[in-house]
């Protein structure tokens, strides 16, 4: 099964997603936990063109570009592969934050981007994307503490940019209620856990 992470930066993505890999490594599953852009070296290549402070930084259409290429090396190399032999697939953001980045963010039609990603990935889907919804004052607080420099970040977006990308995600969500599950990512990383293990259970 594929299983992605969606959010707003400093929502906790990577926290669950390993706490999510070890719950399901306990019941003896194959468990690869990945994250874009990245999780092969191609795509890792890209995610530090993307992520360089230096230069000019992307226009809205070559960053969409970018990733989906980081997208479709990583699907080809590492997911199909690894969804092929049985194993699950939790992947830290996947084409809903391409939607809600530089569809929802930076103006992009939603067609555009998931015409891409057509091209790209074969418009592969999860069959479960776990939404994370945090206050953002409170996403605010954990990125001063994980990233305070934002060298993991893509700078220069304004608060309404990321307005307009949580609303997004919560449109993509609302529309397709039986891929997503939005859970409430407030509260200490075990009670978040907590839910998205029923989450997935009753998936
Ligand atoms: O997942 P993570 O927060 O590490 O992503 C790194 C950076 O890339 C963040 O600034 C995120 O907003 C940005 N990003 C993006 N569009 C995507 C995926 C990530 O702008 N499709």
């Amino acid at each position: 099964r594929f299983i992605a992470f969606e959010g707003g930066e400093g929502a906790g993505k990577s926290t669950q997603g390993r706490l999510l890999a070890e719950a399901l490594r306990a019941r003896g599953l194959e468990v690869v936990a990945t994250r874009e852009p990245g999780g092969t070296p191609g795509a890792e290549a890209i995610r530090n063109l993307l992520l360089s402070n230096e230069g000019p930084g992307w226009g809205p259409r070559a960053e969409a570009l970018l990733f989906a290429a980081a997208r479709a090396d990583h699907v080809d190399r590492l997911i199909r592969p690894a969804l092929a032999r049985g194993a699950w697939v939790l992947c830290d953001r996947f084409v809903d934050s391409s939607r809600a980045y530089q569809g929802g963010g930076s103006g992009l039609s939603d067609d555009d981007v998931m015409a891409l990603h057509a091209i790209g990935s074969e418009g592969l889907l999860p069959d479960l994307t776990i939404l994370l919804s945090v206050d953002p004052a409170e996403a605010q607080a954990r990125l001063a503490l994980r990233d305070p420099d934002g060298a993991d970040r893509i700078g220069g977006r304004s608060a309404d940019y990321h307005a307009r990308v949580a609303a997004a995600f919560h449109r993509f969500a609302d529309a397709d209620p039986a891929r997503f599950a939005l859970v409430d990512a407030s509260g200490s990383p075990q009670d978040v856990h907590a839910r998205i293990l029923a989450a997935v259970d009753r998936a």
